[in-house]
């Protein structure tokens, strides 16, 4: 079956209806009460899980293409993601890294972003081999004042499961130490948590404001625990459920991807 990136599958993940995910039933969504998230966060979550379990009835019952804004501060935008037959395959390694268009590029309005984008596709054989050089050569180029660090400006490069070998029972054991540690602080500060818990973005945004310091700075790190259990839950559903992304490709054809180039051959070598 063939592969996509984990970026991809976020963006699939991502896109759904929201008049059917409040449909989806939450009573197994882990082994675990996930009472300190919202119901919405809930649904969310159980949209994840659906698409890793059973992603058949994920693109049909609960998935909506939902068309992105072209994005003006990536060099690569647009065009269809695409699948591929092999792992290993260049192309797909690449998909991992994104980069941020220069902030002086960016200053001087569409056209020239265009023009660049335009640019660094016809220089990419030189990025690869020698990337100081392609640095080098944009600052002439562009005559940029402050030419910018590959490093500093490379986005979205989230990697893969598969690369980084995750193990899914250490997954699950740090999901289940964040929930202990959750219930502690609970327990710590049963009205506080009571009564903000769920609204820690209206603080964080200062819609809400909280007098007493300590319990500011308590609501801040809940705030990011609850974050890092959704990523974690995100990546355990993965892990569990499809650890390598692969996915049929005649579902993939339905969501627009289309076949890598690069490593689409095997099929060739099969009779007719
Ligand atoms: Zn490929």
């Amino acid at each position: 079956m063939p592969y996509i990136t984990k970026n991809n599958a976020r963006n699939i993940e991502f896109q759904v209806n929201q008049s059917r995910i409040e449909r989806i039933a939450l009573d197994d969504l882990y082994k675990l009460s996930l009472w300190m998230l919202t119901k919405k966060e809930q649904q969310w979550l159980a949209a994840a899980r659906a698409f890793y379990e059973n992603p058949e009835f994920y693109i049909n019952h609960i998935y909506q293409k939902i068309e992105k804004p072209d994005n003006s501060r990536l060099v690569y935008t647009g065009g269809k993601p695409a699948y591929h037959d092999s792992r290993d395959c260049e192309a797909l390694k690449r998909d991992y890294v994104n980069y941020e268009i220069p902030v002086e590029i960016e200053g001087r309005g569409e056209r020239e972003i265009h023009a660049f984008r335009e640019w660094w596709k016809a220089e990419e054989k030189l990025l690869l081999s020698n990337p100081s050089r392609f640095v080098d050569r944009m600052s002439i180029h562009w005559r940029l004042k402050n030419p910018p660090d590959l490093r500093a400006i490379s986005a979205d490069n989230s990697g893969v499961a598969v690369v980084e070998n995750f193990d899914v029972a250490a997954v699950e054991a740090e999901i289940d130490n964040l929930l202990n540690a959750m219930n502690e602080i609970r327990r710590a500060n049963p009205t506080l948590i009571q009564e903000f818990g769920k609204r820690t973005f209206a603080v964080q945004r200062g819609k809400i404001s909280i007098a007493n310091e300590e319990d500011r700075a308590t609501l801040n790190d809940w705030d990011k625990k609850k974050s890092t259990l959704k990523e974690k839950l995100r990546l355990f559903f993965q892990l569990r459920f499809n650890p390598d992304l692969e996915l049929d490709s005649s579902l993939l054809d339905a969501l627009g991807f289309k076949r890598c180039s690069s490593c689409h051959g095997g099929d060739l070598l099969l009779p007719p």
